[in-house]
């Protein structure tokens, strides 16, 4: 029953979603289903007024970026989207990192200034 890596949807591949360890998500609370990122993004709402990114530090693993959302019952999810490890801050890597990001919040319905500011925001944080 793995989803097979190479299908999550284009504006997504460079977060490098887990798609075959996270999908299908299953909310605990009311046992709703997400068959892909899609589906996440399609049935759960946004937190607040904010886009619902996060980003961690995990020792070992590097950073990586959370789309927290939530689910139709009022449940917070995390759909963890791993960051590439590059440590050495690539301006084109960024650039492409920064589109995908947009993309994501845009797929998600935040609007198109207010996901630039967000992610603009998000990235500067990780910068020493
Ligand atoms: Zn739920």
């Amino acid at each position: 029953m793995d989803t097979p890596p190479g299908s999550i949807p284009s504006p997504y591949e460079g977060l490098q979603v887990t798609a075959g360890e996270l999908f299908p998500l299953t909310c605990p609370h009311c046992q709703r289903r997400f068959g892909d990122v899609k589906d996440y993004l399609s049935r759960t709402t946004p937190i607040f007024y904010s886009s619902g990114l996060m980003q961690q530090e995990q020792p070992g693993s590097g950073t990586f970026v959370l789309l927290v959302r939530n689910c139709l019952c009022g449940t917070s999810l995390a759909l963890r989207c791993q960051d590439r490890r590059s440590r050495s801050e690539d301006a084109q890597r960024r650039r492409q990192q920064f589109n995908l990001l947009v993309g994501l919040l845009r797929e998600a319905g935040v609007d198109a200034e207010a996901a630039q500011a967000e992610v603009r925001r998000l990235l500067q944080a990780r910068t020493p």
